[in-house]
């Protein structure tokens, strides 16, 4: 990370709203994120929370017709790439930025070959390598033998297939790779191939990662630092120790001992109770106070700003159990992004 060069994605308080038959869905609401160059982070959060809705918005994926950024800004590399047409996104898809899926069917043409997939995205970003020489380099960079550039991705494994995905992906040379839930569909002993590689990657390129995950193990072994989603707001984020050694924000608990299977008094287990929000209806206040064992009466009426946990600003919350900028109480209370 370099102090002097401008963090390879910074997204700014953005509001992303999908237009329905049953009417708006409000998937972002002011989400804020930040990833320097050559770091990996994690985004953990339940399902609908708005992980993939940011993950897309940050390659310009989500659909031009249906879905509308009302406000705030995405700065690749300090570029501000917010408001790029489907046809300007064309030429950046790749290049600082690429992503790989949990289902590398979706992405990979199914009726050409791997080789050759591989090779269209050299040539579309890195024209002047030879070509041949460059596919053979990349499947042995994830790992693959090189026969298997004839192969179509049916005759694929899926662990091959999310190889694959990740060679093409890395045809562009990307600087930030965005990898929306790489290992949900494997085995758990693929899973754990493919996050080695995913860290070997990182450490031989130096390219940055955003991971997007539902699992915190995943988190833990390979990311520097977490955001924690809910609602399409960044709850509490921070360094991956800190948060994982005092989670402060009552959801990121909840996570915690769902994913610890913890048991309650009664010996069941812990499940964060209560029912997923509704985005069409944006809460004025903590979107979490439904669900919040915690809440009181200041929770519905307004969001919290972020309270800073740590000297080291490595782990911030936005929760109003904490001491808000200004408070006498507050020792380190200070608004940070988020
Ligand atoms: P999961 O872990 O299940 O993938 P997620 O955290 O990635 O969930 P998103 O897929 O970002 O969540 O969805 C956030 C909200 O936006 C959900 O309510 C979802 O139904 C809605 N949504 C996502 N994509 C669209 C779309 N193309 N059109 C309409 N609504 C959408
Ligand atoms: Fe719970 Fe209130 Fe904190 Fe929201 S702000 S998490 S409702 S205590």
């Amino acid at each position: 990370m370099s102090p002097t060069k401008p963090p390879i994605l910074q997204i700014e308080d953005v509001r992303l709203t999908f237009r329905t038959r049953e009417g708006a869905i409000r998937a972002l609401n002011g989400a804020s994120l930040t990833i320097h160059e050559g770091e990996a982070v994690g985004l953990v959060g339940e399902s609908g929370s708005g992980k993939s809705t940011l993950a897309r918005a940050v390659l310009g994926l989500n659909p031009e017709r249906s879905s509308r950024i009302e406000a705030g800004r995405i700065l690749m590399a300090g570029r501000d790439v917010t408001w790029l047409s489907q046809g300007e996104w064309e030429g950046e898809r790749g290049h600082p930025v690429a992503m790989v899926f949990q289902d590398p069917l979706s992405f990979l043409n199914p009726i050409m070959r791997i080789g050759r997939q591989i090779a269209e995205s050299i040539e579309r970003h890195t024209p002047q390598r030879r070509v041949a020489e460059r596919v053979g380099e990349l499947l042995e960079l994830v790992k693959l033998p090189s026969s298997l550039a004839r192969a179509y991705p049916h005759e694929l494994s899926g662990g091959m297939r999310q190889r694959a995905l990740l060679a093409v992906a890395l045809a562009c040379e990307p600087r930030l790779l965005v990898a929306d839930e790489p290992t949900t569909a494997l085995d758990v002993t693929t899973q754990a191939e493919i996050l080695a590689l995913l860290r070997d990657l990182r450490e031989r390129l130096g390219m940055a990662m955003l991971l997007i995950t539902h699992d915190l193990g995943i988190v833990a072994s390979a990311c520097e630092r977490l955001y924690v989603i809910y609602a399409g707001r960044v709850l509490e984020w921070g360094r991956t120790q800190n948060v994982f050694a005092a989670p402060a924000h009552p959801y990121t608990v909840g996570l915690f001992h769902a994913a610890r299977a913890d048991r309650d008094a009664k010996g069941r287990f812990a499940t964060i109770g209560g029912e997923p929000p509704d985005l069409g209806e944006p809460a004025q206040g903590c979107p979490f106070a439904p669900r919040c064992p915690k809440a009181m009466t200041e929770c519905v009426r307004s969001m919290p700003d972020a309270t800073v946990l740590d000297q080291g600003e490595s782990h911030a919350v936005r929760c109003w159990l904490y001491p808000q900028p200004g408070d006498a109480a507050s020792a380190s209370g200070r608004v940070v992004g988020g």
